[in-house]
């Protein structure tokens, strides 16, 4: 025997109970965007690393630290998709969804994967689910994506959530506001962290989310990008928190709140979870007007977010999981009785009844025990004459022909349901 294996760093499995945690949020998350109209999407797991560099941004931590990027046998460069949306963009362009009714809305529910620093609520491979709604630049489109990301969250059960909303305005008046920033951060150079000040050229809007306190200071007294949009801007970005408003949904704005790509336009949006530790970041979003065009398609505008599976079940805390239902066990008195036990457990699920057999060999009494312990509703011992059947609510017992076996729980399963 060798070494005794483990999951990578910063990976984990995902099991049953878990698992059931997990399908009710999808089936929550189907539920409310379903009925907004956004479709399932589903793209593939890795994708040309040229379609990340250009749709996520070649100066983004993403792309310059944390993509799982090889070569495949064909010399190509591939990578495991770190996020969903440029997928989901390179899908719409390929697939010519341009010629559907605009918005196309579609969701996702999918693993990613960062080479990040493992820690809680932080891993390498992750689970996002996600809404993209390609094609207007309505601000209605905002409010309505930022609703369901708090409906979804707050029909999970995430505790103590906060939404912080942001305008980046449009690349225009960033680029101006960018060179503005740019001149703050040279003039007040020798307090900034050196990670910092080897980005001002590269990424100057980097510098609001720096944990160093010299530069913490600095950026206290940095011109904000929401005090230099354009009156359009400004338009859109009051329309969108009007109709917040009108729908009851609290929302902090947020002038720190940056992103420093070119293609981010207008509205910028976070919900973080008090319940949750340093990573506090549920889920967020934003328009990215320009992406469609930074991948090679016509300019098209579109808004999405993502949430992240891992902190929605982490700030939802633990909900007891329910056992699974098992109408029938069917366990047998004798070894003669065990083809014929195995042949009924099989009609009983054919009969839509959820149905185990005895597999581990059991004695009569340990396969009585092994019924209790999984929760059976029925326990039917099949032996060479017939068999008996026991409702574990009453305790009653018949004996009867296997036949009759399945007729007879479906009848006092439904009279007593
Ligand atoms: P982002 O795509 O970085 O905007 O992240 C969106 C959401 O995905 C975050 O709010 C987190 O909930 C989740 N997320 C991002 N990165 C990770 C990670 N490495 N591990 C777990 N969840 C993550």
């Amino acid at each position: 025997m060798g070494k005794k294996l483990q999951a990578p760093r910063g990976t984990y499995d995902v099991l049953p109970d878990d698992a059931v945690r997990r399908d009710h949020v999808e089936a929550t998350a189907r539920r409310i965007l379903g009925a907004a109209g956004y479709r399932r999407i589903e793209t593939p797991t890795f994708e040309a690393t040229e379609l990340f560099a250009r749709g996520v941004g070649a100066s983004t931590d993403i792309v310059q630290k944390e993509m799982y990027t090889f070569e495949d046998g064909g010399g190509r460069s591939v990578t495991l998709r770190p996020e969903g949306t440029a997928p989901v963009a390179r899908a719409y362009l390929e697939h010519g969804m341009q010629k559907l009714p605009q918005p196309v809305k579609l969701w996702y529910l999918s693993s990613f994967y960062r080479y990040e620093r493992a820690q809680a609520g932080r891993y390498r491979q992750f689970w996002q689910v996600g809404a993209e709604a390609i094609g207007s630049a309505d601000p209605a489109v905002d409010a309505e994506s930022i609703l369901l990301l708090a409906e979804l969250l707050e029909s999970l059960g995430v505790r103590d959530v906060r939404l912080r909303l942001g305008s980046l305005g449009t690349p225009k008046t960033r680029a101006a506001y960018r060179e503005l920033l740019q001149r703050y951060l040279r003039d007040h150079e020798d307090q900034l962290s050196e990670e910092v000040r080897a980005r001002i050229d590269l990424n100057p809007l980097r510098a609001f989310d720096a944990d160093h306190p010299g530069t913490k200071a600095v950026m206290e007294g940095a011109p904000r990008l929401l005090d230099h949009l354009s009156a359009e801007d400004l338009d859109h970005f009051a329309e969108v928190r009007a109709l917040l408003d009108g729908a009851d949904l609290a929302y902090e704005v947020d002038k720190t709140l940056v992103r420093g790509l070119d293609y981010y336009a207008r509205t910028l949006f976070e919900f973080t979870s008090d319940a949750l530790g340093a990573q506090s970041g549920v889920g967020g979003g934003g328009r990215y007007d320009g992406l469609i065009e930074q991948i090679g398609g016509p300019s098209t505008p579109g808004i999405g977010w993502a949430a992240g599976i891992e902190r929605i079940l982490l700030a939802a805390g633990e909900e007891p999981v329910p056992a699974p239902l098992l109408d029938l066990y069917v366990a047998y008195a004798a070894p003669e009785g065990r083809a014929t036990g195995f042949e009924l457990c099989w009609e009983a699920r054919r009969a839509g009844l959820s149905a185990q057999f005895e597999l581990a060999g059991r004695s009569l009494k340990g396969q009585l025990k092994q019924a209790d312990r999984s929760g059976a509703r029925f326990v039917a011992i099949v032996g060479p004459d017939g068999a008996t059947l026991k409702d574990m609510e009453t305790g009653e017992q018949d004996e009867l022909e296997p036949g009759r076996v399945i007729p007879v729980v479906l009848k006092k399963g439904k009279t007593l349901a």
